[in-house]
């Protein structure tokens, strides 16, 4: 769906807060890759995409009103076959409807296994005086304790960019720790690039939060991306 539909449906619904489905697909269309994410209403569609997509595959709760999907226990990753997909399903229904038993539950977003890779986080938030800033950091336990992540304030160029990614003290993970490969950083120069473009021009957005991105060698993937609307 583009972004004007997402945007207005939405608006209609009253809604602040996007689907990761729907954040992803926003992402899609600007050119940042995210892993194939797709919605299924019944565990029937659940195995019918999984195998259009090819095991192993991710099924996570979609739910308007759960935005920490694990904390739900509605993420469940390397499921590699029917069987799987099917428990899988179950699981995330029940452990939903009994943790937040008054969310709206859409069904169960099929994804792609992604890759391992270097964890990053990449996003949008607002600063009370300097307005939309983006945001680059090394993800997992890292953010979480070190805080290691850069801002500046948008729009950015692709120097911007690098310099943010060059500021982060753990840096040295992304250019080949200890005999693994570098990291692809000018495909997120070119992320972070798209990412302040993208707000820059679109009005409405509160907050953007890719966490996490997967960086490769080759390219990166987003695992999840959730994107909230300015009411
Ligand atoms: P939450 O809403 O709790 O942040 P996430 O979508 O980030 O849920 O999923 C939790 C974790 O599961 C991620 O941090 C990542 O390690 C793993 N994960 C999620 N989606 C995928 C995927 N498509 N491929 C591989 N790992 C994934
Ligand atoms: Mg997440």
């Amino acid at each position: 769906m583009a972004l004007n539909e997402i945007l207005a449906r939405a608006k209609k619904e009253q809604r602040a807060v996007l689907t990761e489905i729907e954040a992803k697909q926003i992402l899609t269309g600007i050119g940042i890759n995210c892993t194939d994410t797709r919605l299924a209403a019944s565990k029937t569609e659940a195995v019918e995409l999984s195998e259009m997509i090819g095991y192993p595959v991710v099924l996570k709760i979609s739910s308007v009103d759960i935005t920490h999907k694990s904390d739900a226990g509605g993420v469940k990753v390397n499921l590699k076959n029917r069987d799987e997909v099917e428990q899988a399903f179950d699981l995330i229904m029940e452990s939903a409807a009994a943790k937040f038993p008054d969310a709206n539950i859409e069904g169960v977003s099929v994804q792609a296994m992604a890759k391992p890779g270097i964890e990053i986080i990449m996003g949008m938030i607002k600063d009370a005086s300097f307005g939309p800033v983006v945001m680059f950091g090394l993800g997992g336990v890292l953010v979480e304790v070190l805080k290691d992540v850069a801002f500046r304030i948008v729009p950015i160029d692709k120097n911007d960019a690098v310099e943010m990614i060059e500021e982060i003290k753990g840096k040295k993970l992304l250019e080949g720790y200890r005999g693994q490969d570098p990291v692809d950083i000018a495909c997120l120069q070119d992320m972070l690039v798209k990412l302040s473009d993208f707000v820059d021009q679109t009005p409405g957005i509160e907050e953007i939060d890719m966490n996490p991105v997967f960086a490769y060698k080759d390219g990166a993937a987003v695992v999840d991306a959730r994107i909230i609307l300015y009411q």
